[in-house]
């Protein structure tokens, strides 16, 4: 498979047109519909959108690429579920800034793609539609919850897709499935017309083979929108540019409460193989500590499923998505609406999150979290002092079998800890691949940058992607 530069370069040199590009895709879509990574292969859309493109001849970063986004991003016309029954026949009536964004860029999308409901998951198990498939081990899941985004990378259907990441959803499934994915700086993405889960987290980011290619899609995408006002007015740097500068003098923290004894061992060589690798490249380690990671996990699902029970009130019956029971009154309606509509886990996260911040609870558990946050926010400032970047696992495990977790929300949500600190503390991160397991399966490794400092991690991951060959294994039955 392609790059998004070598698919880009092929239109440009008009050695394929957009059309013909866009249609390989949707045919190795169907290759691998056995991964159920998409929920909506958009065909005659994708072909409506790359015959304009072939039109127009747009010079853009990413010109001609065909490309695909997670089912949580508004596409006018288009059907967009965020993996729940109750947005099932939901069409979206505009689009997501990012949406025209990858358009303005030249990009065609050709569908939407699988994840959990509304984001919540580490597994894609908790999709409507069933859950993605890992293209390096079906039994296993590619991770959640932007599950598609990074199988159909990961199977080379597209060269990258765009996720959402609230606690690990792009970072997580980037590491189960063996490429790169990327969470920016709160604000440094728009977030308009994408379904919000927990709107204090929740960040928008691409998912590619390369480093370079991840670049080019926070380029594409990047930048301060007037419709989101949480989206940061600073310039956007070219990000694709001097990622070959090295890492030279560059000091890399290692925090010490990511490398305890509940890493799998394979996971712990890798990572300790790879700071090897960044030491041999001149850069310089620093040890350093994130004393409040091991309340992490506790106050980030308190804060989530708060915001998400709040953010999730409009799915009541009345203005879109499903609707049940309308003849019997209002409160039959939102009754029936919403036991119909929402899986387990959202029926889970909306009962703790308005149930921490009822009345009673709020100062013992909301208000409580949100100074743990601020602790963790501290914690970064004190370590990213003594750094350039943090290096770390980006989870502790590799990816696990279908139904592993199913049966015990807590452990599913164990996955998250060493993702969850970076989304409170609004700061970038990025998780690329650092080898494999004795079972084959991909290790993520994951760095975590200051705020709006994006174009540091990408040159510090693409000095060791440069060094190393990871990127360039393709799952089994992959070309
Ligand atoms: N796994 C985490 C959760 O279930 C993170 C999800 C996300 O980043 N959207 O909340």
């Amino acid at each position: 498979m392609s790059t998004i530069e070598q698919l880009r370069e092929r239109f440009i040199a008009k050695k394929a047109s957009a059309t013909e590009l866009a249609r390989e895709a949707i045919a190795r879509a169907k290759k691998h519909a056995d991964l159920n990574a998409f929920i909506t292969l958009d065909e005659v859309g994708a072909l409506k959108a790359a015959a304009a493109v072939d039109a127009q001849r747009p010079e853009g970063p990413l010109a001609g690429v065909p490309v695909a986004v997670k089912d949580l991003f508004m596409q006018d016309g288009t059907r967009t579920t965020a993996g729940s029954k109750i947005l099932g026949d939901h069409v979206a009536a505009y689009d997501a800034t990012t949406v025209q964004k990858l358009r303005a860029a030249g990009a065609v999308i050709i569908g939407k793609l699988n994840m959990d409901e509304f984001a919540m998951g580490s597994s894609n198990e908790n999709s409507a539609f069933g859950p993605v498939k890992n293209p390096w081990d079906q039994a296993r899941t590619a991770g959640g919850s932007s599950g598609g985004s990074a199988a159909a990378v990961a199977a080379r259907i597209v060269p990258g897709t765009l996720g959402t990441d609230t606690g690990g959803s792009i970072r997580e499934p980037a590491a189960f499935s063996g490429i790169v994915g990327m969470k920016p700086t709160y604000g440094r993405v728009s977030r308009y017309g994408v379904i919000a889960f927990a709107s204090s987290l929740d960040q928008v980011g691409p998912f590619a083979t390369t480093v370079t290619d991840t670049a080019h899609l926070l380029a594409a995408i990047a930048g301060h929108d007037p419709k989101d006002s949480t989206s940061a007015d600073r310039p956007v740097p070219a990000y694709a540019r001097g990622l070959e500068d090295g890492v030279k003098g560059v000091r890399l923290g290692v925090p010490k409460e990511y490398f305890t004894d509940g890493i799998a061992p394979d996971v712990r060589r890798a990572v300790d193989a790879a700071i090897a690798v960044y030491q041999k490249l001149g850069a310089t380690l620093v040890d350093v500590s994130l004393p409040h990671t091991e309340h992490a996990i506790a106050a980030y699902y308190l804060l989530c499923t708060a915001e998400a029970s709040s953010n999730l009130a409009r799915y009541d019956g009345v203005r879109y998505g499903l609707s049940k029971g309308r003849e019997a009154g209002l409160a039959p309606m939102y009754d029936r609406t919403r036991s119909e509509g929402f899986g387990d886990e959202v029926k889970r996260r909306v009962l703790l999150g308005t149930y921490v911040l009822s009345a009673g609870y709020y100062d013992a558990y909301y208000l409580k979290a949100q100074k743990v946050r601020t602790l963790i926010v501290r914690d970064f400032q004190k370590a990213h002092e003594q750094c350039d970047a943090l290096i770390t696992p980006t989870v502790p495990f590799t990816a696990f079998a279908l139904g592993e977790k199913t049966q015990d929300p807590l452990q599913m949500y164990l996955a998250d800890v060493f993702t969850v600190s970076c989304n409170m503390a609004g700061l970038p991160g990025v998780s690329l691949p650092c080898g494999f397991d004795a079972k084959g399966l991909p290790i993520g490794l994951q760095l975590l940058g200051k705020a709006f400092d994006e174009h540091a991690l990408l040159r510090i991951a693409r000095a060791y992607e440069r060094e190393t060959s990871w990127h360039e294994r393709t799952p089994p039955g992959v070309a």
